[in-house]
């Protein structure tokens, strides 16, 4: 009943104004004895009961003690308090865009002690892994590569130089820039389709573009582009590419584990471990559609997916820890719960940062896992971010490309709960009064 849930309020108040109380004073144990009416209420604010029933009568009361951490589980924890909590223990919440918070699951695996990757069991497990995130993108086949995002959109761009053809990139944000840059150093041919960096590129400068050049044979765009947080459209992508029988590359570096992701149509896809799968960086993805045959007279052994291939996956030493870490990260990995769950979260950080006038870089419709600020000129994002982080809340402006436009980037993926939302609008708030 209404009143049953106001005294709910009331007491909850009560409780998180108490812990602040110990916790000036040092105390990381509150002793209480509850009546027995309210037990549940008790329980549900994380208090433990120990001992007889003490009282007599209509008065009977357990004993029941809290700590700060089992206190801590509870979502109606005031957002001062936990942030207050953070600042003492030193902790930090991580919303940048890689590294990002890894779960403990996912961290343990990652210490199992190493095995060989000529082991049985090590193949076995790049094939359950290599099938998980064919499933998760809607692939054929994927390579898994030592190493980033850049490595995997350098193999991208050796297997582009094979065809020795023309080709177009899609440039509206700093990592459309990067796809030019990986292809100007394989010396490809090419022009480019850009828009403004904040807007999606759309179907219209694309056809005009392709028509411009009819001997176009290659596509590259990036699916998120994360310096924004705007998401291109895929689908437009692929239904252009089809149309046209362009080969079509797509770096969904951040966009996989971030949006439902269907590759099919795609020639070749990069990404990553350590952004929205939500494990450690250091594992890089190539999709590919066709089987590729390698290539030892014309590509560094390295960059080379067909032998990769040819290799079942494992042509060189790979690391078991970060293997064994991305294989619980796509294990435990929720598909449209997940995706369900980051867009509520973003639309929760985004009425936030409307309601404190933080206007937002990228146009709707954009990608839930990052969002771009531009702060007003009076503030530096640099200054914002170090005073951020003195709280413990690491935001992302330490890019070149952030700091010349005065931007700072609030990122969503790895480990993500709505009370570290709730916390960080609440230090945002405090950071814009002043
Ligand atoms: C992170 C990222 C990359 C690769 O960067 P690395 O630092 O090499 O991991 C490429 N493209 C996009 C869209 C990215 O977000």
């Amino acid at each position: 009943t209404e009143g049953h849930s106001r005294t709910g309020t009331i007491f909850r108040g009560l409780v998180n104004h108490l812990v602040e109380y110990c916790l000036e004073r040092d105390h990381d144990l509150l002793l209480i004895s509850g009546t027995v009416r309210q037990a549940k209420l008790y329980e549900h604010l994380g208090f433990t009961p120990f001992g007889p029933l003490v009282g007599s009568g209509e008065a009977l009361y357990q004993p029941m003690y809290l700590t700060l951490d089992a206190f801590l589980r509870n979502e109606k924890v005031f957002p001062a308090l936990r942030a207050a909590v953070r600042k003492r223990r030193g902790e930090a919440l991580n919303f940048l865009p890689g590294p990002v918070a890894v779960s403990e699951p996912v961290r343990a695996a990652f210490a199992r002690p190493p095995v060989s990757h000529r082991s049985p069991q090590f193949a076995e497990t790049v094939r359950t892994v290599q099938r998980r995130l064919c499933e998760l993108a809607g692939a054929k086949s994927v390579q898994i590569m030592m190493g980033t995002g850049s490595l995997a959109n350098d193999a991208v761009a050796a297997q582009l130089s094979l065809l020795d053809q023309p080709g177009l990139i899609v440039v509206n944000g700093a990592f459309g820039e990067r796809l030019v840059d990986h292809a100007l150093r394989f010396g490809l041919r090419f022009d480019t389709a850009e828009r403004p960096w904040g807007q999606r590129i759309d179907r219209d400068v694309l056809e005009r573009a392709l028509d411009a050049a009819p001997e176009t044979r290659w596509l590259w765009a990036v699916h998120g582009e994360t310096s924004t947080g705007v998401l291109n459209d895929l689908e437009m992508l692929k239904s252009i590419a089809a149309a046209r029988d362009l080969r079509l590359c797509i770096d969904a570096v951040s966009s996989l584990g971030s949006v439902p992701l269907n590759l099919e149509g795609a020639w070749l896809a990069s990404s990553v471990s350590g952004k929205g799968l939500g494990s450690f960086s250091g594992l890089a993805l190539v999709f590919h559609q066709d089987e590729l045959a390698a290539q030892p007279g014309r590509l560094p052994r390295y960059l080379d997916i067909g032998f990769y291939a040819e290799s079942h996956g494992v042509p060189f030493t790979m690391s078991s820890n970060l293997l064994d870490a991305l294989h619980t990260a796509v294990e435990q990995f929720e598909g449209a719960r997940h995706f369900r769950r980051l867009e509520r979260l973003a639309s929760e950080l985004r009425r936030g940062l409307e309601e404190l006038r933080l206007p937002i870089v990228a146009d709707p419709p954009s990608f839930p896992a990052i969002v771009t600020i531009q702060l007003p000129a009076g503030t530096s994002s640099t200054a914002f971010g170090e005073q951020l982080e003195r709280t413990g809340h690491h935001l992302h402006y330490r890019s070149e490309y952030l700091r010349s436009r005065n931007w700072i980037q609030i990122c969503l993926m790895g480990v993500c709960t709505p009370e570290m939302v709730e916390e960080l609008l609440f230090v945002l708030r405090g950071a814009t009064e002043g």
